[in-house]
């Protein structure tokens, strides 16, 4: 019988998301409650996008959370290279034999055939598509072409009559039209593999048997599915887990809900309970019972048991489970993850510099810089009172600066300062404008220590979270005001 091998494929684009945790949760308690492996390979063939910290973060995450795999780029492995950046080869070799046996094609449309073309489409109501202009050329024209060294992409044919039937272990055979498909391309002008031929390719040669992902890829899945065809390779078992959402029922987003892992931890979370609760995320015990290990979801689990309707990340309800938590360890446990979340020398080293100067005793460290050891600030909607500024203008500079932050990826005092410089500037407003909202958004006070240092320490996820808060308390940003804020942001450099 072939082991179980099951893997989770993040693309390290951004903060650690906990639907990447969520979605390694399950595929490492089933590849587990199987005597199974379960591997960590990074999909990062974005190469704009792509960055090695984000990377790094996604290890630190989900080994934060208790989530270990066996093989990977940091931990080695039989099957490696474990980032497909590193695989470039591999994919050339297998592209060349899609194309060798007539199932993919070479295709020299420029962008601006393919912009008219999508138009055009667009304007007759029709699906954008390839038309499948290039599959006409003759293989000496292919030849002629590449030989003068002309750009190029290489496309998939596509059946455009029947249905595909994607088998799904847990919606059992869903059908989707072939004619949805267009000739997708799966090696870029860069020479690069698209996520479609890279993933199949990789997944087939590192064993992969069964892919838990998430159900935003089930409408491609005929694409991979006609892929592991065209190569003639045994197409892994398939499951589409179900999306995690809003309390709203819209898809989990960041504007709505913090998303990235390292929020959780920054927010005094315990990885545990975090964890349990990913777990519970469209899934149950047996017994319905809310609190439990990982080791015994691993003991308990059943993929069956996963239900289809939209899981709620609730920060309510994880806070009512980490509570449950907290309150179970012994005393002596609960203060040793008091200190290890910010009582730590580490922490503290980074503030100590801060304080140092204001203070005439210890004791008034904590009125002046408690802020730095909460999450969520009691807010008082009078401090943002502004003498020049409007309230609606007050909101849109806190919201420009927070959506410069979001996009910030280096987070240091210079990169902050210039991401509100830059907003100030572009408002034709002074920086000293803005500091006193800043202020109050970060440390709740009028006055504290300097609130781009402690923007700093407070790290990205918190720092945003008190700004996002603010915003809301000022009565939020209107869809209207969105819309055109967002193109005030684009015009600023
Ligand atoms: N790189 C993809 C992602 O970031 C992997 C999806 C899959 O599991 O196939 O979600």
């Amino acid at each position: 019988m072939t082991t179980v091998r099951t893997r989770i494929a993040p693309s390290p684009t951004g903060d650690p998301h906990v639907g990447t945790a969520y979605i390694a949760l399950f595929n490492l308690c089933f590849a587990r409650q199987h005597g199974g492996e379960f591997i960590l390979r990074i999909e990062d063939t974005d190469q704009v996008r792509s960055t090695r910290e984000s990377e790094q973060q996604i290890y630190d995450a989900l080994r934060w959370l208790g989530i270990e795999w066996s093989e990977g780029p940091d931990v080695g492995g039989p099957h490696g290279p474990y980032r497909q950046s590193e695989r470039g080869p591999i994919y050339q070799k297998y592209n060349a034999e899609l194309v060798e046996k007539g199932h993919a094609f070479h295709c020299f449309c420029t962008t601006e055939r393919l912009d008219k073309l999508r138009a055009e489409q667009t304007d007759r109501k029709e699906t954008p598509r390839y038309d499948g202009l290039c599959m006409q050329l003759s293989k000496d024209q292919v030849q002629q072409r590449l030989a003068a060294g002309e750009p190029n992409v290489t496309r998939m044919k596509m059946p455009t009559e029947g249905v595909c039937v994607v088998p799904d272990m847990l919606r059992g055979e869903v059908e989707i039209p072939w004619d949805r498909m267009d000739m997708q391309v799966l090696m870029k002008t860069d020479g690069l593999p698209t996520y479609f031929l890279a993933n199949v390719v990789d997944d087939h040669l590192m064993g992969i048997t069964h892919v838990l992902r998430g159900e935003e890829w089930l409408p491609s899945a005929p694409k991979l599915i006609k892929l592991y065809e065209y190569f003639g390779w045994e197409q892994p078992q398939l499951c589409y887990m179900p999306l995690l959402r809003n309390p709203d029922k819209s898809k989990l987003s960041k504007r709505k809900n913090p998303t990235s892992i390292t929020f959780y931890e920054r927010m005094g979370f315990l990885p545990q309970a975090m964890l349990n609760y990913l777990g519970r995320m469209g899934w149950s015990m047996p017994d319905e019972r809310e609190k439990f290990s990982l080791d015994e979801m691993i003991e308990h689990f059943d993929i069956q048991r996963v239900s289809l309707g939209g899981p709620i990340f609730d920060l309510e309800k994880l806070s009512w489970l980490n509570g449950q938590w907290l309150r179970e360890l012994s005393v002596e446990a609960f203060a040793k993850e008091v200190q290890k979340w910010a009582l730590n020398p580490e922490y503290l080293m980074k503030i100590a510099p801060h304080v140092q100067g204001r203070v005439e005793t210890l004791s008034q460290i904590a009125p002046l810089a408690g802020f730095f050891f909460a999450g969520a600030l009691p807010l008082e909607a009078k401090l943002f009172e502004h003498k020049k500024l409007s309230p609606e203008q007050v909101r849109q500079v806190m919201q420009l600066i927070l959506w410069k932050l979001e996009a910030l990826r280096q987070w240091q005092k210079d990169q902050i300062t210039a991401c509100i410089q830059a907003v100030v500037e572009h408002l034709e407003l002074k920086l000293r404008d803005a500091m006193p909202l800043m202020f109050v958004a970060i440390s709740g006070q009028a006055s504290s220590v300097s609130v781009l240092d402690a923007m700093e320490i407070l790290g990205p996820d918190l720092t945003r979270f008190r700004l996002r808060q603010a915003i809301e308390l000022l009565g939020g940003v209107s869809k209207k005001e969105t819309k055109e804020w967002e193109k005030l942001l684009a015009a600023i450099a």
